[in-house]
């Protein structure tokens, strides 16, 4: 076998699984934060509090490593899971070595994961700044390094919360009824890409030495012949989230859906976890129900971007057709502000980035 100057083994050449989002032309629009990060209830300045529920329906397998789960080998061919439920209790989730499984709603996809994931989703479609950049890549990212006054924050910043402010989602931990959403799949090993050694070439713009833009995974299908046994969400499950949100604008709240992959003409599914070069943590999100609750001092519907056809009132509830009409206005509105909150050309280049059609291609096993 032929290797290469970094020591990774030459395999057959396969195409790199992923693509960038430019960074694009709009700087983060950086303004003070004009809200207070904390308060539960929208204070009648426009924001409003509520909360978004929906459905995560696996189309991978999906691997969130959140510290609680262990993977044990008993013997050569034996292993077990266990899950932690308490500071020393642990009961076995799956195991092929006798142990006894137990029934426990387990929390599979930790709300801090997810938030990661629609956060950086968000960044790309707001030109907000790169906070989740390594090493390696932040000196390269220019303009879009991550903020630092709290008084000039981008829109990510302020709605995801950053050092000193606490920002205005809150995304729950997503749980699996019972044990049958779990399986073990083997993984294949992963190289880093450029083997580890700096920023690969293709992670420059050319003639300078910056970062392209911002790096996503195609779907693809998980790759077979791994050795490396994950503790993993099965394909073609579902399972409930809940994200609250508190003042809240009608275009932060499209912000928002156009992350989770769930504006109205303009779905993807998003990729979150482990193993994405090799096929792993594609799911799609469908919103069920946004609820949005009542002004604590009474939202006046006049000013309200909320008001008109959607209302004034205390405690509404959208659902069918309705939420349809709130996420396409929502979506909209984020699109029209000057200077728009979701980027139209970064969502169109997402969308190509994330198309569903990758599903129907299986991931190279080899390095990439
Ligand atoms: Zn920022």
């Amino acid at each position: 076998m032929m290797r290469s100057q970094n020591g990774i083994p030459d395999g057959i050449p396969v195409q790199k699984p992923y693509d960038f989002v430019p960074w694009g032309v709009q700087e983060p629009h950086r303004t003070p934060p004009t809200r207070d990060g904390h308060s539960v209830l929208a204070d009648g300045n426009g924001g409003r509090a509520g909360r978004v529920d929906f459905t995560i329906i696996t189309k991978e397998v999906v691997h969130v490593g959140n510290g609680r789960y262990g993977f044990v080998t008993v013997n050569k061919d034996e292993w077990l899971v266990g899950m932690a439920v308490g500071a020393r209790r642990w009961v076995i989730v799956q195991g092929n070595s006798g142990g006894e499984a137990r029934e426990v709603s387990l929390p599979v996809i930790p709300g801090s994961t997810l938030k990661g994931v629609i956060r950086s989703v968000a960044e790309a479609l707001s030109g907000s700044c790169a906070v989740a950049l390594g090493p390696n890549t932040r000196p390269s990212a220019g303009r879009f390094r991550p903020c630092r006054r709290v008084d000039q924050l981008c829109p990510c910043c302020r709605l995801f919360g950053t050092t000193a402010y606490a920002g205005h989602f809150q995304v729950q931990d997503v749980t699996a009824a019972d044990r049958s959403a779990m399986g073990v799949y083997r993984m294949p090993l992963l190289w880093k890409p450029g083997g580890g050694r700096g920023l690969p070439e293709r992670y420059r713009a050319v003639g300078t030495p910056g970062l392209v833009g911002r790096k996503f995974y195609f779907h693809r299908r998980h790759a077979k012949g791994g050795s490396d046994p994950r503790l993993v969400i099965k394909p073609n499950v579902q399972l409930s989230g809940r994200i609250l949100f508190d003042n809240v604008e009608l275009a932060e709240l499209g912000l928002l859906v156009a992350a989770m992959g769930c504006a109205p003409g303009r779905s993807f599914p998003i990729k979150l976890g482990a193993g994405k070069p090799v096929g792993m943590g594609s799911v799609e999100c469908r919103i069920d129900r946004v609820v949005l609750f009542g002004g604590a001092r009474g939202a006046d519907a006049s000013v309200s971007p909320f008001a008109g056809r959607l209302g004034g009132e205390r405690h509404q509830v959208f659902e069918g057709e309705a939420l349809g009409e709130l996420l396409q206005r929502a979506v909209q509105e984020a699109m029209e502000q000057n200077p728009p909150l979701v980027i139209p050309s970064q969502l169109e280049r997402l969308r190509q980035i994330w198309s569903p059609e990758g599903l129907e291609k299986e991931a190279s096993a080899g390095p990439y």
